[in-house]
């Protein structure tokens, strides 16, 4: 029965180095397919749950990368710069994660959208709650910072802040720039250009379409609700 016992742990030991060597080449940021879903088994979860600190083992879980190379859908992450509200930059770097459901909907979105000549730009994705929390620090308002303790869609990866593009790449207008805090930023905001709103339609449209809902205050924002997902805290790496 002792010898039984060995050669089941050092099975489960030798499970565990191939779980570990696993993960490390399929880190998300370099996934060489348009969205990739890592495997999640229960044995690979537990492991990793168990030795690692929380903000190592959760980045290898339901994360999508939105690579521009594989998808056609164009990055400008802003909190990675300072043209933003805060006029500071807040990520490392500028990468784009969500949760699966939420990279699906954008790639079909995308895929609808470059048949009519269009294509998508997104500001911010996942936002880690670290981010939050300095965000909050410089700007602890409600009206332009969601309160950590909270936690946003963004903070869940259920979040993307997004534009139009022509096929040049080239932002379509949308009325006012993104995070402009101010009336015309409304997506329920009607005394605009009639091409300005039509432009807001054609997103607002193919968003729906695949899931994608948004708020009243901000054109740009749109969130995935037909899915729940716990805040996320861990920070991708930059390279
Ligand atoms: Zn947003």
């Amino acid at each position: 029965m002792k010898k039984f016992n060995f050669t089941y742990y050092f099975f489960f030991f030798y499970l565990f180095i191939i779980n570990l060597s696993c993960s490390s080449q399929n880190s998300l940021g370099t996934a060489n397919k348009p969205y990739f879903r890592l495997p999640v088994y229960a044995s690979h979860y537990q492991i990793q749950k168990a030795i690692l600190p929380k903000y190592q083992w959760e980045k290898n879980l339901n994360w999508i990368e939105i690579i521009p190379a594989k998808t056609g859908i164009l990055l400008d992450i802003k909190y990675a710069t300072k043209e933003n509200f805060l006029n500071r930059a807040v990520y490392p770097c500028g990468k784009c994660f969500v949760r699966p459901e939420v990279a699906e909907a954008l790639l079909k979105a995308q895929k609808e959208l470059q048949k009519k000549g269009y294509g998508l730009k997104l500001f911010d994705c996942y936002r880690p709650l670290r981010m939050q929390k300095k965000m909050w620090k410089i700007k602890p308002d409600p009206m332009y910072v969601a309160n950590p303790s909270q936690g946003s869609m963004h903070n869940r990866g259920l979040a993307v802040d997004v534009t139009l593009v022509d096929k040049t790449g080239k932002e379509i207008p949308m009325g006012t720039a993104y995070d402009s805090f101010e009336k015309k930023s409304h997506s329920d905001y009607k005394n605009l250009p009639a091409k300005i709103l039509k432009n807001r339609k054609i997103l607002s449209e193919v968003m729906h379409k695949y899931g994608l809902e948004p708020i009243r205050t901000e054109w740009w924002h749109y969130s995935y609700r037909k899915k729940k997902y716990p805040i996320g805290r861990w920070v991708w790496d930059c390279d």
